[in-house]
């Protein structure tokens, strides 16, 4: 059966827009990842919090299609995150990590999510994202996110997880540092030299630019008139883009079409995201507002050649 497996942060954050602030709201990849991909097929949520989250969280993530046998719950405090975002809100200023239980967080995978047909590991660290590799069976995709903590502090082993990874997903800056390239196309070429097919590289509020084996397809973000929270964006546009992906992938290769298809759909799903904090807007969202917007993408990217 198609259904992804998602393993990340289910969080607490503190977020401080030029727009107002959020204290203690649900947060984290994992968390933004699921309810986007939700939307698409069932997904099997694999994170830990600890003794604090509150119940009307776990609700709102089971009421998505979000299976949630693999969420340990600790005693301890759940992963507390902490931001701020000035008036360019492409940059952020991370002002607290608090691990809290997920220092000690060793991703079991329950028997019943080991034949999930696609994997996303979320920015984890890089064995970690191994081992969760070696507990499933075989996965049509795997998916993969990173940041620069990774990149810097355990280069041997994200090396060692990128060469089982289908498609990585980081950011312009994050590709540069990791391929030591400055130029993006040369980044991507070196990048995909160490295992993934695909590089989908997000630029915020600039879109993303998605480089595979036919070359490079790029998609503006969508203009929003009200952006409020950028947080989460970039795994919920993983969570449309993989969700989209699972839901059309038969049982054969990746296909062009499809993965352009994916790569608008992620950005329809992050473009709910930023207009609210936390999971407010993606909580509420239907399947026909998608729709709707993603039609408003095609629109806005048409043109006739002459
Ligand atoms: P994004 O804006 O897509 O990069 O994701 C933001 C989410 O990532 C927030 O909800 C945080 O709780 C979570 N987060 C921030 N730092 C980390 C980290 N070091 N490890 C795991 N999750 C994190």
């Amino acid at each position: 059966m198609t259904s992804i497996l998602v393993v990340g942060s289910v969080a607490y954050d503190t977020v401080e827009t030029p727009f107002g602030t959020a204290e203690r709201v649900l947060g984290g990849s994992a968390s933004f990842f699921s309810i986007a991909a939700s939307f698409f097929v069932p997904v099997r949520l694999v994170a830990v919090v600890g003794s604090d989250f509150e119940q009307k969280h776990v609700d709102a993530l089971a009421a998505h299609r979000v299976d949630l046998e693999g969420l340990e719950r600790v005693e301890g405090k759940t992963f507390f995150w902490a931001g701020r975002y000035s008036y360019d809100l492409n940059a952020r200023e991370t002002l607290r990590t608090d691990l809290n239980v997920f220092e000690s967080f060793k991703p079991r995978i329950p028997q019943g999510y080991r034949s999930s047909s696609h994997v996303f590991l979320g920015n984890i660290h890089p064995s970690l994202q191994g081992e969760v590799l070696d507990q499933v069976e075989r996965p049509r995709l795997v998916a993969c996110d990173t940041m620069n903590y990774w990149i810097e502090g355990t280069p041997r082993e994200l090396r060692e997880t990128l060469k089982r990874v289908d498609v990585l997903l980081i950011n312009d800056a994050e590709a540069r540092q990791l391929s030591g390239e400055w130029n993006i196309v040369k980044a991507a070429r070196a990048v995909r030299k160490m295992g993934p097919r695909v590089l989908v590289m997000k630029k915020g509020e600039h879109g993303v630019l998605m480089f595979g084996e036919q070359g490079a397809f790029s998609a503006p973000a969508y203009p929003l008139e009200e952006v409020f929270d950028p947080t989460g964006a970039g795994d919920t546009f993983a969570g449309g883009f993989l969700g989209y992906l699972a839901s059309v992938q038969g049982t054969g290769a990746l296909d062009e079409a499809a993965l352009r298809r994916a790569v608008v759909m992620g950005s329809t799903l992050a473009s709910f995201c930023v207009e609210a904090f936390s999971l407010d807007r993606l909580l509420k969202l239907t399947r026909a507002e998608i729709d709707q917007r993603f039609a408003l993408f095609r629109q806005l990217t048409h043109f006739d050649p002459a």
